[in-house]
């Protein structure tokens, strides 16, 4: 099936060229590694020809970003590599190493993002929140992500069932109310998807960035290994594993702006 013209081998041998190219830049760099890695986890929401809101970045601007990446030496890892390395199963990251990942459930993933990851080789990891899937109208199918689910270069995970504000949930519901909520919320996003895509899903993003001591260990309880909250610096060996910052990437952050955007990220980790 040709994917916006492109046909299957051909993306195939752009996608072996592009990976084995990176693998390249990546192992010349790990020579000369001396800093502890500190990787820029990139967080997109939406993609599409306007900029509907504010958590929409343009197709031409997600594409100059992606240009950018590979043009200025940069590796798009996939999110599982720099897991291992945290858990002590794989080695770092190279130093220029980066990981994107999409929140929500967006249509506009599978019509515009999807064929702009693929011919450059892009490894994505997506955080799904079932509800909206199939049901809400800017979402997309189960059919849509099933297919997503079965490309390599993309892995499913959580984001809770429905997307809650875990913050004015704690302050509406009495104690037994919460902690009910919150289990059912981590446990049910994670058996929907595993009962729909037919794979096993370890990872969290929480709603809005919100965690706290107890959020973490619900979801330690649940079954999930990782998981990514939102703030705008690298992630590294020091950060929690139930804590793990992202950077929101904005249509704003093009050329010049969106190299600094990532260095600043790289550096603010380090410190
Ligand atoms: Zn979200």
């Amino acid at each position: 099936m040709a994917v916006n013209g492109i046909s299957r081998a051909r993306m195939s041998s752009m996608q072996l060229f592009l990976r084995c190219f990176c693998a390249l830049l990546c192992g010349s760099a790990i020579a000369g590694a001396a800093t502890e890695p500190a990787v820029p986890i990139l967080l997109y929401h939406r993609v599409g020809p306007v900029r509907a809101d504010s958590m929409t970045v343009t197709t031409v601007h997600f594409k100059q970003q992606l240009d950018l990446l590979r043009t200025n030496g940069f590796c798009v890892i996939p999110l599982e590599r720099f897991l291992a390395w945290r858990l002590g199963s794989g080695p770092a990251p190279a130093p220029k190493s980066v990981v994107v990942t999409f929140d929500d459930g967006h249509a506009s993933v599978y019509h515009e993002a999807r064929s702009l990851l693929a011919v450059n080789g892009i490894p994505v990891t997506l955080f799904i929140y079932p509800s909206c899937i199939s049901h809400a109208s800017y979402a997309m199918t189960w059919d849509q992500l099933s297919e997503l689910a079965a490309t390599p270069s993309f892995k499913i995970e959580s984001h809770t069932f429905w997307h809650p504000n875990f913050k004015q949930e704690s302050k509406k519901l009495d104690r037994d109310q919460y902690e009910a909520f919150v289990d059912n919320q981590l446990r049910k996003s994670k058996a929907v998807l595993e009962e729909k895509l037919g794979r096993p899903v370890t990872l969290l993003a929480w709603p809005f960035g919100i965690y706290d001591t107890y959020l973490m260990s619900r979801a330690s309880a649940a079954g999930y290994t990782a998981a990514f909250s939102i703030e705008c610096r690298a992630a590294t060996g020091a950060d929690p594993m139930m804590a793990l910052p992202r950077c929101i990437v904005s249509d704003e952050d093009v050329g010049p702006r969106f190299l600094r955007f990532i260095e600043n990220a790289m550096a603010l980790g380090r410190n």
